[in-house]
């Protein structure tokens, strides 16, 4: 059980105004893990006013002196990696093997790749008689969602403090004890006190205070389009900068011609993608687009392969299959979609909306897959956020590409063809921030964000650094 009972301002921890605790759960034992306390709107102006005060001199520091804080703050997330994982595995029900790789590996790789960005970017350049200047934009508010809690807080805190911004995070009130393990590191590599500010509670409450403050320059917000959206309209008051990284039912294309074997690849790439996290992943191919002559062919070889991924319980290091998902409202808003698309008519191949029975405690579904799916259907048009594949047949790559684009969101894609050439052509013309070539790995240099309603604004790599400054000209 970890009882935490203050939150990180000014560089000390403090008590809340409010006197409120939230609880959390695991989501394997369905049992309190932890509480936090439940910040208000005081706290925020108490943090905002930190943040202010350390600007000057944190943004007035050489890029290389705050680079070093950031590979300490690296370090200290290396050294406490099996500690991380194990939180976030109790708290989101990512199994251990894979929390270890990605929520603790992950985050800990992205906030020292700022390390060699902060060197060879160009924060100065001269265009005719002006110097061009790149300055951190500000105090920056940071809102993050719970399925990839750490990362998408490192996200924005690795840039934000190379590009000399100062932070105030409210970290997902689901899974928040990661984010106090992030602030103990911050703590213990010396950053000067009030660059780094952690207020936990409710979006309504702490979330936007945050998007509200006049105080606050740039708001960077994780999370639902829904939420996303109230953010940018609060923060709209103030003329305030915002990024958003929000929803996606991405597209996975598979092309005709495929030899048996790249198609099992292709087949496995897409299941892999759609249930990583249990399908709790906004980037998650959802939409398997297959040729409608092979629709059959892979729809059996799609719920042949979601057949061997086992459910089971996230703190075993040997388990490598999917866990439960993080909430009840989660697994039952889930489980309503799976029904929802057997009302509207998609073929059921596997899994399905009951309680799979081995279980007495944890918030599991079934690894599901529909095939004959038209993207009209709910389950072919909202995020689901559960481990839920809809196949799709099409008549033609023009119709595939048409398929692929219908729809409001445009965060992530994957297309897969007998050659390169030809996926990339396709590629080219998907309307996403990112497309995944032929089981190309992730890239965490590489720019990450939406098209469409799956957000504004580009996050990880230099582009991710980019975000957080503000351009001068001098003119001399
Ligand atoms: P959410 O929108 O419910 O919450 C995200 C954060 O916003 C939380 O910290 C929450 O407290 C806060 N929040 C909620 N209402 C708010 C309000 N009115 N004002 C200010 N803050 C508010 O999302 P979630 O359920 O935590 O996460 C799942 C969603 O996040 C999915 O839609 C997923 O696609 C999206 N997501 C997107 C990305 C991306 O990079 N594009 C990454 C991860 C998750």
């Amino acid at each position: 059980m970890q009882v935490r009972d203050k939150i990180f301002i000014d560089g000390s921890w403090v008590a809340s105004t409010g006197a409120d605790t939230i609880e959390v759960i695991n989501a394997s034992t369905e049992q309190v893990m932890g509480t936090i306390p439940k910040g208000t709107a005081a706290d925020v102006a108490k943090a905002v006013a930190a943040a202010k005060a350390a600007l000057v001199e944190w943004g007035a520091k050489p890029v290389e002196e705050r680079a070093k804080f950031v590979q300490l703050i690296a370090d200290g997330l290396a050294a406490r990696s099996a500690e991380i994982a194990e939180t976030i595995s109790g708290e989101v029900g990512m199994p251990v093997f894979w929390s270890g790789m990605i929520q603790a590996g992950l985050p800990t790789a992205v906030m020292g790749s700022y390390v060699e960005i902060a060197k060879n970017f160009k924060f100065e350049e001269q265009v005719g008689n002006t110097t061009v200047v790149r300055e951190p934009v500000g105090v920056v508010g940071c809102i993050t969602p719970w399925n990839y809690p750490l990362h998408q807080i490192i996200c924005k805190v690795a840039p934000a403090l190379t590009a000399g911004c100062t932070v105030v995070l409210k970290p997902s009130e689901v899974a928040p004890l990661n984010a106090f393990l992030l602030a103990e590191i911050i703590e213990d590599a010396g950053v000067p006190a009030g660059v780094f500010n952690l207020v936990t509670g409710t979006g309504p409450e702490v979330g936007e205070a945050i998007a509200s403050h006049p105080d606050v320059n740039m708001v960077s917000f994780t999370g639902s389009t829904a939420a996303g959206i109230r953010v940018t309209e609060l923060a709209a008051k103030t003329v305030k900068r915002v990024a958003t990284e929000l929803g996606g039912k991405s597209p996975f294309v598979i092309l005709p011609g495929l030899a048996d074997e790249q198609l099992d690849q292709a087949v496995n790439a897409g299941l892999g993608s759609c249930y990583m996290n249990a399908g709790q992943t906004c980037i998650a191919w959802t939409r398997m687009l297959v040729p409608r002559d092979q629709h059959d062919a892979i729809a059996a070889k799609a719920a042949a392969a979601a057949e061997t991924f086992a459910l089971g319980d996230p703190s075993n290091p040997g388990h490598m299959g999917l866990g439960p998902l993080i909430s009840a409202t989660q697994r039952d808003r889930v489980r309503s979609y799976i029904q929802k698309g057997i009302d509207e008519g998609a073929t059921l191949m596997t899994g399905g909306a009951d309680a799979p029975e081995e279980f007495e405690a944890g918030y599991y579904v079934k690894p599901t897959v529909f095939a004959n799916v038209t993207n009209d259907m709910t389950i072919a048009k909202e995020e689901i956020f559960g481990p839920v594949l809809s196949i799709i047949p099409y008549d033609t790559v023009e119709d595939a590409i048409a398929i692929a684009n219908d729809t409001v969101y445009g965060l992530h894609a994957g297309v897969f063809g007998p050659d390169a050439d030809g996926s990339v052509a396709v590629a080219k013309r998907l309307q996403a921030g990112q497309v995944d070539i032929n089981g190309q790995k992730f890239n965490p240099l590489a720019p990450f964000g939406g098209y469409k309603q799956s957000g504004n604004g580009r996050e990880l790599g230099a582009h991710g650094l980019d975000e957080f400054l503000e351009t001068k000209a001098l003119n001399y």
